[in-house]
């Protein structure tokens, strides 16, 4: 099920994620948001600008270039995010470029729901799969494997 979604958004995409969550709100109310600080802070005011007092948690990370995109990476390898969705900027190289491609290398490894552009957002949230309580996200063996590997 999924509960626990991670947003990051890029300065360049950060209206379009804001738009995405006004859109979506609803679908959002009772999940928990885990946000990179900034998009975190834009995000936060739009649900209460939507949603008033059902709006839900909304936990503000550090800043994406300060670690947040790390502490978002931290989260996924510790089975917390459910989703993600990622609007980097696919235009500029950006000074924390390590961290974007750590994180999207981690929501790969761990086989999580992962949106990097509007369309891809839109067809995981409407997807019965959402709100299923049934769907259980495979972890893949490739992960089991590594840790028992003979040294
Ligand atoms: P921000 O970080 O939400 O704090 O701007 C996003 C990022 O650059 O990863």
């Amino acid at each position: 099920m999924i509960k626990n979604i991670a947003l990051v958004a890029h300065d360049a995409r950060k209206a379009e994620l804001v738009d995405w969550v006004r859109f979506n709100a609803g679908s959002l109310e009772n999940c928990t948001l885990f946000c990179t600080g900034t998009t975190g802070r834009l995000i936060g005011a739009a649900l209460s600008d939507v949603l008033g007092d059902r709006k839900p948690e909304v936990h503000c990370l550090l800043s994406g270039p300060l670690g947040g995109d790390a502490q978002i990476g931290a989260m996924i390898a510790e089975g917390k995010v459910d989703m993600l969705v990622f609007f980097c900027d696919n235009l500029i190289m950006q000074g924390h470029q390590n961290d974007v491609m750590s994180l999207v290398r981690l929501a790969s490894l761990y086989n999580v729901p992962f949106a990097t552009n509007r369309s891809t957002a839109d067809f995981i949230i409407s997807s019965p799969l959402y709100k299923s309580e049934d769907y259980e996200r495979i972890i893949p063996k490739a992960i089991e494997n590594y840790k028992n590997r003979k040294l």
